[in-house]
This record gives C-alpha cells, sequence and structure tokens, in this order.
C-alpha cells in the first residue's frame, strides 16, 4: 500500500498540491484523473521522489519513504515521450537496471526474454527503438521498468502521444498484463474514459486537491460532486 498524508506542494506562490490524502493498495490499478494542471504528475512525481514536498509524507508498505530518495523507492516508471537509449537495442534497454545491478548473465538473458514475451515483443530483441512504432517503444519501456521487480510502477500519460487506436489497444494490454503481473501501479490519465476502462480505482483530482476516490462503477453511479459529475460524465 502506498500512503499519501497531507501532502503539499507549491511552485513559487502557486499550490499545486493541496493537502493531498491517499491510499493506493497494493496490487490495485489506481488511475489519477483530472484535467491539464491539476496536479497529477506532480504528486506521481512526489510518490516517486522526484519532486520534493513542501508538507506530509508518503510511506510504501508503511515504510515512511519521505525523505528517501528515488532509487531507494522501489518504483519503476514509464512517461509519456519514453526517453530510450537509442544506440542501445531493444534488449539492452529493458536489461538495463540488470546490467547495472551487475547480475548474472544467465538471468539477465531470462529475465528479459520473459519480459519480452509478456510485453509482445519477443522477436524484436536485437532492433534499435527507432525502427519500433511508438506503441512498440511504449511496450519496451514497460519491459525496461518491469525488469527490476519493482514494487510500484508508475505511469503518467505513457499512451498519451500515440493515436486513439493504439491507445485503446494498448490501455486492453495494460490490463491484461497488470492482471498476470500485480504490481502495483499508478496511471495518470486526463482521459475519462481511459481511466473508466482500464483501472480498478480511480482518485479525480481538480486543482491540487483530490475531490473523489472510487472504483469506477461508483464515481460514475454517485459522483461525490458537480466536478467529478462533469468530468466523467463527458464520456462519449
Ligand atoms: P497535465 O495533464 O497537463 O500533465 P497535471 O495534472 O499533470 O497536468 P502538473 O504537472 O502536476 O499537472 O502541474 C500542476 C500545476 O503545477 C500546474 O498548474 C503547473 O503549471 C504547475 N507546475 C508544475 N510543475 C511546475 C514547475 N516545475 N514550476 C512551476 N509550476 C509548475
Ligand atoms: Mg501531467
Amino acid at each position: 500500500m502506498i500512503t499519501v498524508t497531507a501532502a503539499r506542494k507549491h511552485y513559487g506562490s502557486f499550490l499545486a498540491l493541496d493537502d493531498v490524502d491517499i491510499d493506493i493498495p497494493s496490487g490495485s490499478l489506481t488511475a489519477l484523473l483530472g484535467p491539464s494542471g491539476s496536479g497529477k504528475s506532480t504528486l506521481l512525481r512526489a510518490i516517486a521522489g522526484l519532486e520534493g514536498l513542501d508538507g506530509g509524507t508518503v510511506t510504501i508498505d508503511g515504510r515512511d519513504v519521505t525523505a528517501e530518495p528515488p532509487q531507494r523507492r522501489g518504483i519503476g516508471f514509464v512517461f509519456q515521450h519514453y526517453a530510450a537509449f537509442k544506440h542501445m537495442t531493444v534488449r539492452d534497454n529493458v536489461a538495463f537496471g540488470l546490467t547495472i545491478r551487475k547480475r548474472p548473465k544467465a538471468e539477465i538473458a531470462k529475465k528479459v526474454d520473459d519480459l519480452l514475451e509478456i510485453v509482445g515483443l519477443d522477436g524484436f530483441q536485437h532492433r534499435y527503438p527507432a525502427q519500433l512504432s511508438g506503441g512498440q517503444r511504449q511496450r519496451m519501456a514497460l519491459a525496461r521498468a518491469l525488469a527490476v521487480d519493482p514494487q510500484v510502477l508508475l505511469l503518467d500519460e505513457p499512451f498519451g502521444a500515440l493515436d486513439a487506436k493504439v491507445r485503446t489497444d494498448l490501455r486492453q494490454w495494460l490490463r491484461r498484463l497488470h492482471d498476470e503481473v500485480h504490481v502495483t501501479t499508478v496511471l495518470v490519465t486526463h482521459d475519462q474514459e481511459e481511466a473508466l476502462d482500464v483501472a480498478d480505482r480511480i482518485a479525480v483530482l481538480n486543482h491540487g486537491r483530490i475531490e473523489q476516490v472510487g472504483d469506477p462503477v461508483t464515481l460514475y453511479e454517485r459522483p461525490a460532486n458537480d466536478f467529478v459529475m462533469g468530468f466523467l460524465g463527458s464520456v462519449a
């Protein structure tokens, strides 16, 4: 379980996170949903440790990580515009986290093969990122993030730059991957349909505050206020 308590974050005088409290259950796929500028990325980056907080705490499985650097938090990330190592093959990109940890070669080979199969990129290991489609690159990014067995996977609009058909396919695929791997996942999105379709829990953000947290059906059928109703209600 990830627990964020009373998180506050200012950028200058602008309050980006305003006393945010949220529990993210272990093994869940939780979406942070809200309009542009509502604080989704800031909250995700605070969980990751990429952004310091002005107040509040972050705990992961009961361990207070508020003061810990990102690399000690046991987290894998994937961002919208994923920066792959262009000069490395798919295989070496996926293996990267294991290679720098000096894992045995045989272990790395097996792990990478397994992951490439899970993300549907077996047969692509000798290609370079430039030889992949956008969706394939994002799947490579997910394999790379999963390679080090993170306790938590943080995804910031990972499919945001892709066209609608590929986005829909990838979110179905993410759901199946999550059902298989069960890693606690937090998905940032501004797309109501994506959140309703893929997440078991949705936290709706607005102006740095959490308006409501619940399962998709509850949010859709019993929105806590006009903002949640308006935001979810705009699904076509
Ligand atoms: P989007 O959907 O557009 O990615 P978001 O919900 O992820 O939006 P954040 O990136 O968390 O929003 O930003 C929240 C607010 O904080 C925004 O108003 C943004 O302008 C501001 N902000 C974010 N990062 C900085 C920064 N480094 N310096 C100043 N203001 C920032
Ligand atoms: Mg963002």
